[in-house]
This record gives structure tokens, C-alpha cells and sequence, in this order.
């Protein structure tokens, strides 16, 4: 169910409740989760007894065709964060980007609030405000990650995994079917993501700064979590068999290494998308030495629009001012281009006051290569950086 615009009026309710109470729930959102007064009453209980953390909560679905904050949570939360009085403050909310869910932002010194949605979301699936609730008592104890880490690996990304699905993983036997039904998953999961990123950026200097600090911040927590996850793979099994196993399986390894010093410095966003790109195609590296095959690893090839979309891609020409390039792009990208659009989902990012196209951005070798999109051996490109 979708609102309407969130008018300033509403930011001004809002405002007054978070400096009261620090709940605010959106009487439609209130209905279509079913949430009572006396759950209303649970969650400003959880908010008042939260010890370490300055609980904010907003519950509402923000419209993809809100103008200001374009579907994010994260905008708005950035938009209430910048006026509030208090530096410190943790913002619990609703999420519509990818799947919908639970999601959190924390500002200024705050406790480390990574894997807690996550936690709190698996202990109570499809139950917002036990989820909210847990949330508060997560960042108290601090225990999210080690939480998290307890979950077997198959039931923590359902959509990530869906997502990651490979030709050749249905080789190894999953139905064809599944893999349909994970190939549609996959597609609604972009149409959503581009949906919620329409090209120019309506929000003022200040609040695009604060944004993108959350963003760049969830990008690095995805980012850790991927290379941990590869890490965790890579220890668990074996390399052997076939000479083009053990080749697929050291290349595994150099893409964790490389990933790994990359976030091992206090890396520029180019750096984290680049660390993340990274971890994926070592992932695609280990699961291919683990099949034991006789051919040889190649590394996948991804959008160039933007490395982070997923899925297969086709050949496009692209123009941009006097040139004209072959690039691969996902089906939404390419969908785009041969429209004669230009793709809305493009990865950017901040210069000064506006976001720019990475290609337009002189990013060594991620930008030269289109983060391996161009020059497949990425790792080869870093080397001679
Ligand atoms: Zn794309």
C-alpha cells in the first residue's frame, strides 16, 4: 500500500513525535501490518528502555513517486536526521528498496547496528513489531554479529541467493523450475531497484551528502559481509582435482586477497563497489573449482552500466558524446539503451555537489575497464595500476 507524498506537514508531525516519544507510525502503515495501539505502546516501551542507543522509529512506506525522498528510507531518514538537534541518533524504518524489510541508520556515535535488522528479521519473520523490539535489545547487547554468524549460511540471503543463482548450479541438479522461479525473483528484484533510483537527484546538497554517507556505509557493510562470506567458503573446502580446478580455486583465493587489503584501508566508495566486484567473481571462481571441471574459469561478465546489477547481459552500443562503445549491459540497461534512454540505474558518484557517472570519473583501473566489464582480468588491470 502506497501513500502520497510525504508533505511537510507530515515532517513536521514526524519531528515533533521523534523529539517526544521517538515513535512515529504512519496510520497507513499501521493498518495494512496491523499494528495496534498496544503494539504502538510495545515499541515506545523498547525505544524509552533502549540503553546504548538514541532509538528514532518511523514506520512508513514511502512512495517510490514521493518526490523528495524517491522510495528511500534512507533519504528520509537523512532528511530528519539533518534538522534534528541531537548529532547521535539510530533511525528504525521500513525499507522498500530490494525486498521490503526492516532496515537501520545510524548517525554519529551510535552502536554498531550491522546484522541487527538481519537478526531481528530471521527471529521474526513478517513480524514488524517483534521485529522492532529486538532490534532495541540487539544493539544493547551487541551480540547481532555473533547472532548472525550462528545462522547456517543457506537460511541468511534468500533473495541474495536466489539472485547469485548460476547456469551452472543448474547443471549440478537444482529443477529447472526453481531456477525459473529464481530467475523471475531475480528480475522483480531489478525492476524494483531501478525503479527507486530515477536519474537526478531532487534533494538538497547537504541531505545528498547524508544519504550517500548511509549508502556508502551500507555498500561497505555488504562489502564485508560478501568477502567474510567468501572467506568462510574458501576455508570450508578443498582444492584438487582437475588442473582447471586448482587454476579456478587460485584465483578464488587472489580475488579474497585482493578484495580484502582493498577493505582493509579506509576505502573510497570506487574502492568498495571495486572490493565487491571482486568477492563476487571469486565466489564464481570457488564454485566453479568446487564443481571440478575440465575448463577453465573465465570471470563472469556483469553490466557495465553499473558492476553491481545482476543477471545475464547482451552486447549494446553505447554513444556518449563522439564515441561510440560495445558494452555489456543487464536486460534493464540494455532495455534502456536500445530505447534510446539512457539507463536510469547507472552507478555514480559524488562530486562536489551532484553525482556523476563513474565512466565520466577518472577511477583508474575500475573506471578504464568498467570494473572488469571491458578488460575481463581485472585482477591484471589492479596490478599494472
Ligand atoms: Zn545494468
Amino acid at each position: 500500500m502506497s501513500s502520497e507524498q510525504i508533505s511537510d506537514a507530515t515532517i513536521a508531525e514526524i519531528e515533533q513525535e521523534l523529539a517526544g516519544d521517538g515513535v512515529w507510525i504512519d496510520p497507513a502503515f499501521a493498518r495494512s501490518h496491523d499494528i495496534s495501539a498496544a503494539d504502538e505502546a510495545r515499541i515506545e516501551d523498547a525505544v524509552a528502555t533502549a540503553q546504548d542507543s538514541n532509538l528514532k522509529v518511523v514506520l512508513i512506506e514511502v512512495d517510490i513517486d514521493d518526490e523528495r525522498f524517491q522510495g528511500s528510507f534512507t533519504s528520509l531518514s537523512a532528511w530528519l536526521q539533518d534538522s534534528a538537534a541531537e548529532p547521535d541518533a539510530t533511525y528504525v524504518g521500513w525499507e522498500e528498496w530490494s525486498e521490503p524489510s526492516l532496515s537501520l541508520q545510524e548517525f554519529g556515535d551510535q552502536p554498531e547496528a550491522i546484522y541487527v535488522a538481519n537478526v531481528a528479521n530471521h527471529e521474526h519473520p513478517d513480524a514488524v513489531v517483534d521485529q522492532v523490539v529486538r532490534v532495541a535489545e540487539l544493539l544493547d547487547d551487541g551480540n547481532a554479529e555473533d547472532l548472525w554468524h550462528e545462522v547456517p549460511s543457506d537460511e541468511r540471503y534468500s533473495w541474495t541467493a536466489d539472485e547469485g543463482l548460476q547456469t551452472s548450479e543448474v547443471v549440478v541438479g537444482i529443477g529447472v523450475l526453481a531456477a525459473l522461479v529464481a530467475v523471475v525473483r531475480a528480475l522483480v528484484v531489478w525492476r524494483r531497484r531501478r525503479r527507486l533510483r530515477p536519474s537526478g537527484f531532487t534533494l538538497p546538497a547537504t541531505v545528498l551528502h547524508t544519504v550517500r554517507s548511509a549508502e556508502d556505509r551500507r555498500l561497505r557493510q555488504q562489502a564485508e559481509a560478501e568477502v567474510l562470506a567468501l572467506g568462510e567458503a574458501i576455508g570450508r573446502g578443498d582444492s584438487g582435482g582437475t588442473a582447471a580446478a586448482l587454476e579456478a580455486w587460485q584465483q578464488a583465493l587472489d580475488h579474497y586477497a585482493a578484495a580484502r587489503s582493498i577493505l582493509a584501508q579506509d576505502a573510497a566508495p570506487a574502492d568498495v563497489v571495486g572490493a565487491l566486484v571482486l568477492a563476487r567473481r571469486g565466489e564464481d571462481a570457488r564454485a566453479s573449482a568446487e564443481e571440478r571441471g575440465s575448463t577453465a574459469w573465465e570471470p563472469p561478465v556483469h553490466c557495465w552500466f553499473n558492476p553491481l546489477h545482476t543477471g545475464p547481459t547482451a552486447e549494446v552500443v553505447w554513444r556518449d558524446d563522439d564515441r561510440a562503445v560495445d558494452v555489456p549491459a543487464c536486460a534493464a540497461c540494455a532495455g534502456d539503451v536500445r530505447a534510446g534512454r539512457e539507463p536510469d540505474d547507472v552507478l555514480d558518484f559524488i562530486q562536489g555537489d551532484r553525482t556523476v557517472h563513474y565512466f565520466r570519473l577518472d577511477l583508474g583501473p575500475w573506471s578504464r575497464t568498467g570494473y572488469g566489464a571491458l578488460e575481463r582480468d581485472l585482477l591484471g588491470a589492479l596490478r599494472r595500476r
